[in-house]
């Protein structure tokens, strides 16, 4: 009855009981009256007359009751939980919580509460659509269930975010290691509808009592928990901290001033030479992105590009970073005759709204330029975890004109057979490499090994971050095609380089120019 009583509307239950009362009421008058009458077989249905007729109509009606009863546990069972993954959804997650923090409240228990936000998903569900989408979270939902324990409970509480509570958790200790399974779980690949992904998940914990004595309270700083563990790169657990919040108080300022950046037009593209290292002109230019920020100052792209990343943002700001370097190709081949091109970071997120053949041709056609002028840059990482159609969109602004090329490589641990899948023309091999040619004959040999490669892969190979003239005779003797780094030049504003006149450093003169 408590079931009708929250789900069946008050008219529904007014009928239901109507029908029940009305003919009980008849069949007691009845019973009395037959015992009046000294009748005993009082309650046979198939006895006609009056009782058959009562009873048959009684039991007509408890069969309505039951079944209008089995329709309200129905309801509430929708009511309560999430038509995609069969688990609880938010309300009933926030009686769950309720539960847990009466029981901490009554007997000192205490329980954790994990949000868990899935790494990627969104680019998933772009490029593949919301019915993979779905079916992604449906296999989400089934992992997530494996990996608790019975007592425990997962909800889905939002498009790709779930939270859960495990009840009767001992140390900090535990509850983190509780989490981390949680996290370990999610980081094996899924594979809905035939297509293999590998996810992550970011997981914000906190644990009742200490983090919050109500529902409001700890969610929100499970939530600030699982916003830093996002921040921090995904794929990891953070337990909430005090600090948290002022950390997020700025995060929004900085949101919010990103928004006015780009219609005040508060950045500006560096560019920083590359050398070729056959004959030590500069062959192009990388553009790097900066923010000038009329208070701030100048931020480099690290602190504020993984926040706009994750937003719609990178669409337009992408955008604008490609045309104005296509803009800046002709001033950039006045300074250095030699140059072909400027080369653009573009990001996975990026190519995930947009195919890479349509930016460039949309921003060379706004520049005037050819699309000869550019080279896409995009990272190992990002290629290796492309989707068949983003690829499909390098290989179309490849044969448009634009170079591609890996960057940042040998940090994305790709194995020779991916390597010789990779849609570039151009290897950058990652400066840590460089870094670390000072260490070891092992390091140089490594270096030489994966120049070797790049090449007989007809690939031009790059080497990155060079700050010595020992590091650049080093990669000129393994084979090196062309070099950028400190050493030669910083990233500088186009006005900067065109007001220096001797903007490039001796060392050039070392590399033969
Ligand atoms: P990246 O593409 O690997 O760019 C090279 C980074 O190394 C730049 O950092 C550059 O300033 C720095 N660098 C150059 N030479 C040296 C050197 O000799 N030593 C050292 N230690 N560093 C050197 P920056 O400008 O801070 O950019 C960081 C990253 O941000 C870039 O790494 C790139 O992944 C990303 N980025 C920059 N601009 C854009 C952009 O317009 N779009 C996108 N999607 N990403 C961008
Ligand atoms: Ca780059
Ligand atoms: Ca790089």
């Amino acid at each position: 009855m408590f079931l009708i009583a929250v789900f069946v509307t008050a008219s529904t239950l007014a009928v239901v009981g109507n029908r029940v009362l009305r003919p009980l009421g008849r069949i007691t008058g009845a019973i009395r009256a037959a015992r009046r009458t000294g009748q005993r077989d009082y309650i046979d249905p198939d006895q006609p007359g009056e009782f058959g007729e009562l009873v048959a109509d009684y039991n007509a009606t408890i069969a309505e009751q039951r079944a209008a009863e089995e329709r309200g546990e129905l309801l509430h069972h929708q009511a309560m939980h999430d038509p995609l993954t069969g688990l609880p959804n938010r309300s009933l997650f926030a009686d769950r919580l309720d539960q847990a923090l009466t029981r901490s409240r009554r007997y000192g228990e205490r329980a954790a509460v994990l949000l868990l936000d899935v790494d990627r998903f969104k680019l998933f569900n772009d490029t593949y659509g919301h019915v993979a989408g779905d079916a992604l979270l449906g296999a989400v939902g089934e992992r997530l269930s494996g990996a608790l324990r019975t007592s425990d409970t997962v909800a889905r509480i939002g498009g790709d975010e779930f939270a859960l509570i495990q009840p009767r958790v001992g140390s900090d200790a535990e509850c983190l290691a509780l989490a981390d399974r949680v996290r370990r779980a999610m980081a094996a690949p899924f594979e809905p509808q035939q297509r293999r992904v590998t996810l992550g998940a970011s997981v914000g914990v906190t644990v009742l009592p200490d983090d919050g004595d109500d529902r409001d309270t700890l969610l929100v700083n499970a939530d600030l928990a699982m916003y830093r563990a996002k921040h921090d790169g995904g794929d990891r657990v953070r337990r909430f901290d005090p600090s948290m919040r002022a950390d997020v108080v700025r995060q929004v300022e900085l949101e919010g001033a990103l928004h006015q950046a780009l219609d005040t037009d508060q950045f500006e593209l560096h560019y920083q030479p590359i050398v070729d290292l056959h004959d030590g002109r500069v062959c192009a230019f990388e553009a790097l992105l900066r923010w000038q920020h009329p208070e701030w100052g100048l931020i480099p792209p690290a602190h504020f590009l993984p926040l706009v990343e994750q937003t719609a943002m990178i669409g337009p700001l992408g955008d604008w970073v490609l045309w104005r370097a296509a803009q800046d190709v002709g001033a950039l081949q006045a300074l250095a005759p030699a140059c072909e091109r400027v080369a653009v970071n573009v990001s996975a997120e990026q190519l995930a709204l947009a195919d890479a053949d349509v930016l460039v041709a949309r921003a060379t056609r706004a520049a005037g330029v050819p699309a000869q002028a550019l080279t896409l840059e995009i990272t190992e990482t990002a290629v290796l975890r492309s989707s068949p159609a983003t690829i499909a969109g390098l290989e179309r602004a490849a044969a448009s004109g634009a170079l591609i090329a890996i960057d940042d490589f040998g940090t994305g641990y790709s194995s020779l057979a991916q390597v010789q899948d990779l849609p570039g023309h151009v290897l950058k091999i990652d400066r840590r490499f460089v870094a670390a040619l000072s260490e070891s004959a092992r390091s140089r040999d490594l270096f030489h090994a994966i120049v070797a490669m790049g090449h007989s892969l007809g690939m031009k190979v790059i080497a990155e971050g060079i700050e010595t003239v020992a590091q650049l005779e080093t990669v000129r003797a393994c084979g090196c095609d062309a070099a950028q780094g400190f050493l030669f030049a910083r990233p500088q504003a186009l006005g900067a380089l065109e007001a220096e006149s001797a903007w490039l450093p001796p060392a050039l003169a070392g590399a033969g120019h």
